[in-house]
């Protein structure tokens, strides 16, 4: 953001406004901090704010300010739509195309509000009148601290609004290990943790708050659907609905099970492809210079970071698994580089 563009938002949130904040369909750690985060900011700033998701997100992350408050568009759709019919601003917190959003991105494409995106994803749209957008950010979360900070209002900072930031930068880093981790980040997370933020609880809540169900899948992933190819460097698992039915799957369940698979020595991509709601739905996780972004936009309708992105695929398991398997091939020379 210029300084032009700083004046210009300083003048339109220093006047209480209703404003709507929209994050990704299926929400991670990222898209549930950055919105929650900034929603206790501007809420301390006087804004009536709600916030909407595309659909639901995950119980673990169910403990953040303001979050009994959010809006699931999948369940209630005329509060979301009279949310956004009143909105004078809207954020749109961590994706990078409306197609993100799902239905309420023709809410969003359709209003008159003032938009803006605060991102870090590869190659966004453009539909928005104000972006602050940096693909070197670790998370949206990171962006939302340099928002406030651009508002010239670092000393609002307070407990609720640090915690919502320190669990989307944990979540979105890998607990701080991701490359996208800089000597910045360690810098913004130990404002936060002096903000008040609960580092340790928030490791807790996070990540020791495993289902039955979660950990029973992960040990059938890994003792019976893991499919390695160290040719390709390549590692993977595939799980049909009947599976997921069999261990009474619930939301969040199979998050990060992909890492299992990045984790095998030597191993530079993984997939983790998943039957849901009739579609094939896969993350894509590498190491080094393989770029899954490209890799899902060209072949699986997807797209994301470098080294994270999601797609989907129409047609059964098996010929998905078929299809991404042919592909290898064509991969090799990249998946053995050295870097
Ligand atoms: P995940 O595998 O956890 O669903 O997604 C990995 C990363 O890719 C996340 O940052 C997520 O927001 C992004 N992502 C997932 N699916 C898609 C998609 O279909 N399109 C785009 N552009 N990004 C995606
Ligand atoms: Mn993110």
């Amino acid at each position: 953001m210029n300084p032009t563009e700083i004046k210009k938002l300083k003048a339109l949130l220093s006047k209480p406004k209703n404003i709507v904040i929209v994050t990704h369909w299926s929400p991670d750690g990222d898209a549930i901090g950055s919105s929650l985060g900034l929603y206790n900011y501007l809420v301390k700033k006087a804004h009536k704010v709600t916030v909407i998701t595309p659909n639901d997100y995950p119980s673990f992350l169910g403990w953040m300010k303001g979050n009994k408050k959010i809006i699931d568009f999948q369940k209630n759709e005329s509060a979301g739509k009279k949310a956004v019919a009143k909105a004078e601003m809207i954020f749109c917190l961590d994706f990078n195309s409306l197609k993100r959003i799902d239905k309420l991105g023709e809410e969003v494409a359709g209003s008159s509000a003032v938009k803006m995106i605060i991102d870090h994803h590869l190659q966004p749209e453009d539909f928005a009148d104000y972006m602050l957008h940096s693909v070197a950010a670790c998370s949206t979360c990171e962006l939302i601290y340099d928002f406030i900070h651009h508002m010239g209002d670092k000393k609002m900072l307070d407990k609720d609004i640090a915690n919502c930031l320190y669990t989307g930068i944990m979540t979105d880093t890998g607990s701080f290990r991701f490359p996208s981790t800089t000597a910045k980040t360690h810098l913004i997370l130990a404002d936060l943790i002096r903000a008040g933020a609960e580092n340790s609880e928030i490791h807790n809540r996070t990540y020791d708050d495993n289902t039955e169900s979660r950990l029973k899948i992960l040990g059938f992933c890994l003792n019976e659907k893991l499919t390695v190819l160290p040719e390709y460097k390549t590692a993977f698992f595939a799980l049909t609905a009947e599976e997921l039915d069999r261990f009474q799957y619930k939301k969040g369940d199979t998050e990060g099970v992909v890492n299992y698979a990045l984790s095998i020595a030597g191993i530079r991509f993984a997939a983790f492809m998943v039957e849901r709601d009739g579609i094939i739905k896969i993350s894509f996780r590498s190491k080094g210079s393989f770029d899954v972004n490209k890799f899902s936009r060209s072949h699986f309708s997807g797209g994301g970071h470098a080294n994270a992105a999601g797609g989907m695929s129409e047609l059964s398991m098996k010929k998905t698994v078929a299809k991404f398997m042919a592909l290898l091939p064509e991969y090799k020379i990249q998946l053995n580089a050295k870097k």
